[in-house]
């Protein structure tokens, strides 16, 4: 039976209590998980803090940067390693954790390491009253001890899109990964020692949120700061914890994006684009689109395209050839999406495809299977319109002007992102400076360069991360001034 153990200080530590770690394809049961309890966390975190006065430290910028191009390198060594851990707990289609998840997983290091080699600082000259002169300079320096609490669709690139950063700027990590996925976290373990990271400077402990490692992790005074990927409520719990002690937050959460579609979008490419934002990963995306507004004159055309775009996504395990879509994460998830295509049949849609649970064979039948989704015909007001699902589905409605549209996209309390499906450039540009949102793509979605500033508006987020972004939370700038 495989055991995901804690890291802690470079050694694999067991606790007395552990968690089943099942498949969501078929329910079956892929190891056991090692709970952290108070006392784990409470030694990860006085190990990441010896860590910073230790060799880590000390260490010159080149050589961190050496270390985090090996950890990559090691990550793209062990590529089918990791390939098979993320499949094994999220059931994605191999063509979707091969191209997007392990690749962007083993980036992360590389870019941000990159950015810290090159990034400079200001400095200022200054006459002083009395006739002299000043100097100012700024120096980065590290938060210290970092809190990373991580969500399961994206297990090992959105951790590392926070672990790459933290650790290219000299902090140390006390990585909490979600329930549902623990095994590329841990894996991650096995690349900082093979390459020589020094112990304690990332760390692993496993467990679940409230009264779990996730609150003791947050709540631990010894934290500097935390950064957090997951649902809105669940950062509103742990911003909470980080008052206590005035701790900065980096928050990335739910989303409830608009995808917009004008009548003169290239149309087989906006069908594509929105069959891949609302129904890839199985809807678990938090940049998702699961409003689709479309221009009336090619509304019925759109959503007729859609449904034979969804009913061609085959459903099945990872390794299948041909399969387009993947299982959701458990049980309790699967529940929730089914509540919500209820309350869409209760609340008057019409269901244009979807709906229910797909018939699968075997061990199958056990898994976490549901319908990609399509729905017309709900007021604004509806549920499935108004609440993050975070299923494979979306609701389709026509608007006829581009104020209208832009109207119905902001009419939400989430700001993540938006996808605008036009050939008309100054429409592009029109709608793309009004969409209240984190991100703005423009006849594409999901198109990152990690360059850029990425986060959300409104109650999609606190900060930004990417590029030189990032330094902004996983630093500090100091300034000394020095009188000439
Ligand atoms: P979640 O909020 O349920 O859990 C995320 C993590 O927080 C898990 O590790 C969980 O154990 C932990 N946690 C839960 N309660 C906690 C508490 N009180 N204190 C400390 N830790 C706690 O989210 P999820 O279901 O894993 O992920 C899906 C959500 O994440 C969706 O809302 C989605 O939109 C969002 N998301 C956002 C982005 C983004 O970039 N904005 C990216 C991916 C996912």
């Amino acid at each position: 039976m495989k055991q995901f153990m804690n890291f802690i200080g470079g050694e694999f530590v067991a606790t007395g209590k552990t968690f089943e770690n099942r498949a969501p394809v078929d329910n079956g049961l892929i190891g056991l998980v090692h709970e952290a309890g108070a006392a784990e966390v409470d030694a990860a975190v006085k190990a990441a803090r010896a860590a910073l006065t230790g060799e880590w430290g000390r260490m010159s910028v080149a050589k961190r940067v050496e270390l985090l191009h090996a950890v990559a390198d090691e990550i793209n060594r062990r590529f089918d390693d990791f390939l098979a851990a993320e499949m094994a707990d999220t059931g994605k289609p191999h063509a979707l954790a091969s191209h997007v998840d392990i690749p962007r997983g083993a980036a992360n290091f590389k870019v941000f390491a990159d950015i810290v080699k090159n990034v400079p600082a200001e400095s200022f000259e200054m006459a002083t009253p009395d006739g002299g002169q000043a100097i100012n300079y700024a120096v980065r320096s590290p938060l210290g001890v970092i809190g990373v609490v991580c969500p399961w669709n994206l297990p090992l690139l959105l951790m590392t899109w926070k672990v790459g950063p933290a650790l290219a700027c000299g902090n140390t990590v006390v990585v909490k990964p979600s329930e549902e996925t623990p095994a590329t976290a841990t894996l991650l373990g096995e690349v900082m020692n093979a390459v020589g990271i020094p112990p304690g400077v990332y760390n692993v402990v496993h467990g679940f949120g409230p009264d779990s490692a996730g609150e003791f992790l947050t709540r631990h005074p010894g934290v500097n700061g935390i950064t957090f990927t997951g649902e809105t409520r669940t950062g509103e719990a742990i911003m909470a914890a980080a008052a206590k002690g005035v701790r900065p937050v980096s928050f990335e959460l739910g989303g409830k994006n608009a995808g917009i579609v004008f009548a003169d979008a290239d149309f087989d490419k906006a069908v594509a684009g929105i069959t891949r934002s609302a129904f890839e990963n199985c809807g678990q995306v938090c940049l998702g689109t699961e409003r689709v507004y479309v221009q009336r004159p090619i509304f019925d055309r759109f959503v007729a395209a859609l449904k034979v775009r969804a009913e061609a996504l085959k459903p099945g395990p990872p390794q299948e050839p041909g399969v387009g879509i993947g299982p959701l994460i458990s049980r309790e998830h699967q529940q929730k999406v089914l509540s919500y295509y209820q309350k869409a049949k209760d609340e008057g849609a019409t269901v244009v495809t979807g709906g229910g649970v797909p018939s699968m064979k075997g061990a199958l039948a056990e898994g976490h299977w549901v319908q990609p989704t399509i729905w017309t015909g709900l007021p604004e007001t509806a549920a499935v319109i108004r609440e993050e699902i975070f299923g494979p589905c979306c609701h389709i409605a026509p608007f006829d002007t581009e104020e209208e549209a832009i109207v119905l996209a902001n009419a939400t309390d989430y700001g993540l992102a938006t996808t605008v499906w036009t050939e008309n450039l100054g429409t592009a540009h029109r709608v793309a400076k009004r969409v209240e949102v984190g991100i703005c793509w423009v006849n594409s979605w999901f198109l990152r360069d990690l360059r850029t500033a990425f986060g959300g508006a409104k109650t999609s987020g606190i900060g930004r991360e990417g590029g030189v972004h990032s330094l902004e939370f996983y630093t500090e700038l100091r300034n000394v001034c020095i009188k000439l």
